[in-house]
């Protein structure tokens, strides 16, 4: 059997920067597998692939969640990367830290050393910030890029509605703002993309590196199960190529497989809720109810609109307009294909009483509502000129849950994200909304309407608010939490330094690692979060 140092079963998000950190002094012997394949596609290098890599199942686990009792029984869609880069090489590319009280909470958590002043070391060091007109701040291997020129006209409108609606705007730099002080603001969102293409955790971690001679590359493997021997993880097994294959790790496993597969193998391997695992004939190494509980998932809705003057809807929805972008990308890597379809947003107060953001916005120039919400087709917008206001809560307070359903590693589990199951996130959902009918209702976004809004939430009732938004909200794709960090007793299942409670020799990173979800998007604070996690390993 091989053996190496460390084995990083995931080459996401995470994935990606252990891979980069553990090689770097050349002392140790890593292995990385990956159940997905090659990231060198089309698609997912050119950002505007994004609506293409989103169904597709070459690059997609395409999980379907259990149907959700708080959105009416409807199914939900959780797509996740399969492939190098994991889901940051098929996301939509806003780059946001979060908000400084994220953290505070993770420290106060039972988490010390997670706080904001020891994380924005950790943002700073793995950011390279691209500025508007083209000047670099830092040093680290992710770009954050502030591609404003290039966004919509619309844009116009949007920060004069936001403004008027008084919103805090974005300060100075947007990469500052999103990527700098954690703290709220509206504005154009950076993104990750470098020269115009997608920057991946692969593109920023893995691919410089991928040559040492202390790394290996596993693709197309999917690792079933943790070895142990005795309380000590000792290796996993592996299926390639139809065959099962076992390796061994002489110091530790690093579980980076996500939210909905690092508990999932934690559970085939005999760490999880006791009745559970016995259900399903697994032998039980440490009975803990934490493992796959307490999923957090942001919920979100769009609202749609119709608008006086041409939208992104004009390019991407005619074939003149997708041949015109399309030779603007390949001649100069510019235009609507190298960005992002989130261009403007940001975490904001609903109300000025509130002493922390509570709500993620994001203002798009473009729409797709004749579309199913859950499965949204990106590349067929509506063929009329329309836009998107959207808004979900920061941080929710219901809570699901990943449970393997069958000892079988190739079956999905069980996943429930339980929204909308706390009184809590129902007034959010209907502040939230209240909010955009605030924006909605502005003289900027007016003046933009060439059709009254079919639904006005600063007039309707608290009741048909949440009618709606139970019926047509849906997933912003951010699960986390499932194996948190926090004191076993506390329901969590790794401690500070994210080692798994009650064996040794295995961590899980990842963003099921977060001990509560954080008030943005999620990408930025799993990288980060596996960089501290390297600095631990590596320190001892
Ligand atoms: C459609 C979509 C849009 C999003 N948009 C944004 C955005 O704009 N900004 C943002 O910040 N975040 C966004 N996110 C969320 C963000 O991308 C994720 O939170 C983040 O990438 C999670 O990182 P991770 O390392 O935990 O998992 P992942 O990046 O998903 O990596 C897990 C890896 O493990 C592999 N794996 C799983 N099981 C096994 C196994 N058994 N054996 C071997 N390999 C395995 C997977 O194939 C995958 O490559 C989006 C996500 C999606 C899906």
């Amino acid at each position: 059997m091989q053996d190496f140092d460390f084995i990083i079963v995931g080459a996401g998000s995470a994935g990606c920067v252990l891979a980069n950190r553990l090689t770097e002094s050349g002392a140790h012997q890593v292995l990385l597998i990956e159940a997905g394949g090659s990231d060198r596609r089309f698609w997912i290098r050119t950002p505007i692939g994004y609506g293409m890599t989103f169904l597709d199942e070459t690059v997609n686990w395409k999980f379907e969640a259990d149907r959700d009792p708080g959105l009416g029984g409807r199914d939900v869609y959780v797509p996740r990367g399969k492939v190098i880069g994991g889901s940051s090489s098929i996301n939509a590319m806003v780059y946001a830290r979060g908000a400084k009280t994220d953290f505070e909470d993770w420290r106060d958590a039972g988490n010390p050393g997670w706080g904001w002043n020891d994380v924005k070391r950790a943002f700073e060091a793995i950011e390279t910030r691209v500025t508007k007109d083209g000047t670099t701040r830092g040093h680290g291997p992710l770009t954050v890029s502030d591609r404003q020129y290039d966004y919509h006209p619309l844009k116009r409108h949007f920060m004069n509605a936001a403004h008027e609606a008084g919103l805090r705007l974005a300060n100075g730099e947007p990469s500052e703002n999103f990527a700098g002080n954690g703290e709220e603001g509206f504005g154009p969102y950076v993104i990750n993309t470098r020269k115009g293409l997608r920057c991946s955790s692969a593109d920023a971690f893995l691919h410089p590196i991928k040559h040492r001679k202390n790394l290996t590359i596993l693709t197309e493997a999917q690792v079933a199960k943790i070895l142990f021997e005795g309380k000590r993880a000792s290796g996993v097994s592996y299926r390639k190529d139809g065959m099962v294959h076992a390796v061994r790790a002489r110091r530790e496993v690093i579980l980076s497989a996500g939210a909905i597969q690092s508990p999932q193998l934690l559970q085939l391997s005999g760490i999880g809720p006791g009745a559970l695992l016995q259900e399903n004939n697994i032998p039980v190494l440490h009975a803990n109810e934490g493992v796959g509980a307490h999923l957090e998932d942001h919920v979100g809705i769009n609202y749609y609109y119709r608008a006086k003057e041409p939208t992104l809807n004009a390019v991407l929805g005619t074939w003149a307009g997708r041949i015109a972008a399309g030779v603007q990308f390949i001649l100069t890597r510019t235009g609507p294909l190298s960005l992002s379809v989130n261009q403007y947003g940001g975490i904001v107060r609903s109300s000025e009483t509130l002493d922390r953001p509570d709500m993620q916005l994001y203002f798009n120039p473009l729409s797709y509502s004749t579309e199913n919400s859950g499965k949204r087709k990106l590349t067929k917008p509506d063929p009329w000129p329309g836009f998107i206001l959207s808004f979900n809560p920061c941080r929710p307070t219901s809570h699901g849950h990943v449970r393997i359903t069958s000892p079988d590693s190739f079956k999905q589990p069980g996943i429930l994200f339980n929204y909308l199951s706390t009184n809590h996130d129902l007034e959010e959902a209907v502040r939230g909304a209240r909010l955009i009918g605030k924006v909605q209702n502005t003289a900027a976004m007016q003046a933009l309407l060439a059709a009254p809004p079919q639904f006005d939430p600063s007039r309707e009732s608290e009741e048909s608010i949440i009618a709606d938004f139970r019926k047509r909200s849906g997933s912003v794709y951010h699960p986390t939490c499932t194996c948190r960090m926090a004191p076993e007793a506390q329901g969590g299942v790794l401690d500070p330094h994210l080692r798994v409670h009650g064996v040794d020799g295995l961590r899980v990173v990842d963003a099921s690692s977060f001990p509560n979800i954080t008030s943005a998007n999620t990408s930025a604070p799993t990288m980060m979060l596996a960089w501290r996690a390297a600095e631990f390993i590596l320190n001892g």
